[in-house]
């Protein structure tokens, strides 16, 4: 237990990553009070009974009228709206953030919503998982993971240092860059990587001659672990898709030339060419296990029954 970093949280919306950052506020008493506020009741009572909050309400207004800091827990096409009901019920001084996955976007539709005497500090955990709605939440699905801040210029520095801190009790390690930079960097790094595993978990399910039955029984092998990337939240990548369309497609068109020099390798047999690519790509994966943001135990660290 630290000193609580707010007085009271509001989290609007109460999805995987909205209950995550509940759970573990709570668990470590980093705020006096949560506020928590979603669009629909269900959610709202499914919350409740997990005992996320301290006080429930599906007006957002409401939820954010004395909070010292409102977290927009939203899919990324709906921040705008949100912020345009938030708006003029916030707090002077109150810091707002979001989780949103896609930076500019998230900017360029709340920020018209802040009045100057609130802090709007853009951020995004990159952590997650497959899941969603509130019962996906964990306390520690933040620990050891990075939370990336896009403050805007003339940001107030005492503000960005105590979400800062926050984010760092939720567990994160904390960088601060441009919300462009921010863009470009998660587009490579995770927008196209799941645009490739609904591509191929797509592509597997309209091929006839590969029944259903033979893509589960044999997916043992790689195309388990796009599976699991394909069953994340439509709505949500959906929305990464739509407001990160410049930097994804700016990507994409890297990948595509580079998958068309794998493609005429694998044609005219150069293994050469092969077997170099696959040896740099294995350097960077021991890279990622030696961060610590992955276990190099065989099979992802997964029991051999886990239907995950
Ligand atoms: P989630 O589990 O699907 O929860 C979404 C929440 O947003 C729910 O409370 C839902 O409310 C509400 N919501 C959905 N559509 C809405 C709309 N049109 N207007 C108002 N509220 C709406 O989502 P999540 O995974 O927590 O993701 C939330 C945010 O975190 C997204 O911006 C996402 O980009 C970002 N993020 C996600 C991950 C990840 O791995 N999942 C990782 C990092 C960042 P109701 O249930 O009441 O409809």
């Amino acid at each position: 237990m630290t000193d609580p970093i707010f007085e009271e949280i509001a989290l609007i919306g109460i999805g995987l990553i909205g209950a995550s950052i509940a759970l573990r506020a709570r668990r470590d008493g980093l705020a006096n009070r949560i506020t928590i506020s979603t669009r629909r009741q269900e959610t709202l009572d499914r919350a409740e009974e997990l005992g996320l909050g301290d006080r429930y309400t599906v007006d957002a207004a409401d939820a954010v009228k004395d909070a010292d800091c409102v977290i927009l827990c939203v899919p990324v096409g709906a921040m705008g709206v949100v912020a345009e009901q938030i708006g003029p019920h916030l707090k002077a001084g109150a810091i707002v953030t979001d989780v949103g996955s896609v930076k500019r976007s998230v900017i360029d539709q709340v920020a018209p919503h802040m009045s100057d005497d609130v802090h709007f500090i853009p951020g995004h955990p990159v952590a997650g998982t497959e899941h969603s709605g509130p019962d996906a939440g964990f306390a520690t699905l933040f620990d050891e993971r990075w939370h990336i801040l896009t403050p805007l210029e003339g940001a107030n520095p005492v503000a960005v240092e105590k979400l800062e801190t926050f984010w760092k009790q939720l567990g994160s390690f904390v960088e601060i860059m441009d919300a462009a930079h921010h863009d470009r960097v998660l587009a490579v790094t995770s927008h196209i990587p799941h645009l490739i595993a609904y591509n191929i978990v797509g592509t597997a399910d309209d091929m006839e001659e590969i029944t259903k039955r033979e893509v589960i029984k044999f997916s043992a092998s790689g195309f388990r672990d796009f599976t699991r990337i394909a069953a994340s939240d439509p709505v949500m990548w959906r929305d990464v898709f739509l407001h990160n369309k410049d930097a994804v497609l700016e990507v994409l068109g890297r990948f595509s030339e580079d998958l068309a020099a794998l493609q005429r390798a694998v044609r005219w047999g150069d293994g050469e060419l092969l077997e170099k690519q696959f040896t740099r790509t294995r350097e960077i994966r021991r890279g990622i296990i030696e961060a610590g943001q992955e276990t190099a135990a065989p099979n992802f660290g997964r029991y051999k029954t886990d239907p995950d």
